[in-house]
């Protein structure tokens, strides 16, 4: 069957050509995945379970369950961002949705697009849909990986239409703070750039709290901000996110996702509200196991004499063998059964790292390590 230009270019997704690699053998400790290695918090699957035995299985509102908005907007209070639950946010059906709606709304065949780089692969391939040009803005290692005003300008941002934002960061678990948002927050004003904040790694920070872009001055009104329950409350398989920003981007986003997806799940809403109704300490537990497992991971890679920037969020490491980052994950895999993710699928800014999710048990990250020891002793 002949099939759409874009379509036809739409590349396979790096990773899951890796996993493909991965799956053929069953000794494989895999590092590779992006999710976490928790469940939903009971109280949330509770709330799922019972909102089913109630028969709650009609569609919602399209823009999700009023009760569910105002659970959101209350919740974001924590991070100063304060949005009406009525006209300024839309649930959708995981944050990838929302970054598809938030594209679709926002980019003219044309429009410059600006990702900075190494990123979630998504973004690329939805500015593509969406008829955009990426350019792509390299973040470098000796920077750890914040996006400044100088590599904007290097990468001549200055002209962009749109920026794309991802902190927490992944693959490379960077942050940002206030002071580096504020300098990015200046170019975006200065050169009149809209930009898509995907948070949805907010709640999982290491030792400080989370900023968002869309606090800054003059930012608000310029930022659609992307969040959702798959990594903070473990919910990946029940696909729901959501977005935030004015009402105009919300109402243009949830016109699309009318046609689209009608509504997001019902049953997952349920559990949503529940999560952020009454999880709070589940996941503070969570982040905690996350960061001792951070720990242990980057002091093994220090330890091997592997150059690791010490992740500040999310749930990855970013270490930095060097050489063709290809080749080492397949060596890595053949050779030791340890599947990690090649730097360079997240842009060129990856090449020569691995991305190493550390959302595994620590049983599994200490045999993957040892591993990952002898690989490196057996090259020397
Ligand atoms: N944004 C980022 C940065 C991600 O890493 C992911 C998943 O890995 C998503 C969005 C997609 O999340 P969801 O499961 O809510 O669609």
């Amino acid at each position: 069957m002949r099939l759409s230009e874009r379509a036809r270019d739409l590349p396979e997704s790096g990773i899951r050509k890796f996993f493909e690699l991965a799956e053929a053998r069953d000794d494989v400790i895999s590092l590779g995945v992006g999710e976490p290695d928790f469940s939903a918090p009971w109280a949330a699957r509770t709330a799922a379970i019972d909102s089913l035995e109630r028969g709650r299985t009609s569609y919602t509102a399209n823009r999700g369950m009023l009760e569910l908005r105002e659970a959101i907007a209350d919740h974001h209070r924590r991070y100063d961002q304060v949005y009406d639950p009525e006209s300024e946010i839309v649930v959708t059906t995981g944050a990838s949705e929302a970054v598809d709606l938030a594209f679709r709304a926002l980019v003219d065949p044309g429009d410059t697009v600006a990702i900075h780089e190494p990123a979630y692969i998504s973004y690329g391939p939805g500015v593509d849909l969406a008829g955009g040009e990426r350019l792509p803005v390299r973040t470098r290692a000796e920077d750890d990986f914040v996006l400044t005003p100088e590599v904007l300008s290097e990468a001549g941002a200055e002209d962009a239409d749109l920026l794309v934002l991802c902190y927490p960061n992944n693959p490379t678990g960077a942050t940002m703070d206030a002071d580096e948002l504020a300098d990015v927050a200046a170019f975006c004003r200065e050169h009149d750039i809209r930009v898509i904040a995907d948070e949805i790694y907010a709640a999982l920070t290491y030792g400080s709290d989370h900023d968002s872009i869309a606090t800054q001055p003059g930012m608000r009104e310029r930022t659609v901000v992307i969040n959702g329950f798959s990594k903070a409350y473990a919910m990946t398989g029940l696909r729901l996110g959501y977005a935030m920003g004015p009402a105009e981007a919300i109402d243009a986003m949830n016109r699309i996702h009318q046609y689209t997806m009608l509504s997001a799940p019902t049953t997952a809403q349920y559990a949503a509200i529940e999560a952020l109704r009454s999880c709070d300490d589940e996941v503070t537990e969570m982040v905690k196991e996350y960061d001792r497992r951070r720990n242990y991971v980057h002091s093994r890679f220090r330890e091997m004499g592997l150059d690791c920037f010490e992740p500040k969020g999310a749930f990855y490491a970013f270490p930095q063998p060097g050489g063709d980052d290809e080749q080492f994950a397949e060596d890595l895999l053949e050779e030791q059964g340890v599947a990690v993710v090649p730097g360079s699928v997240f842009g060129e800014g990856g090449a020569g790292h691995l991305r190493v999710s550390y959302a595994t048990s620590m049983r599994e990250l200490k045999a993957a390590t040892d591993r990952i020891e002898a690989f490196l002793a057996d090259r020397d």
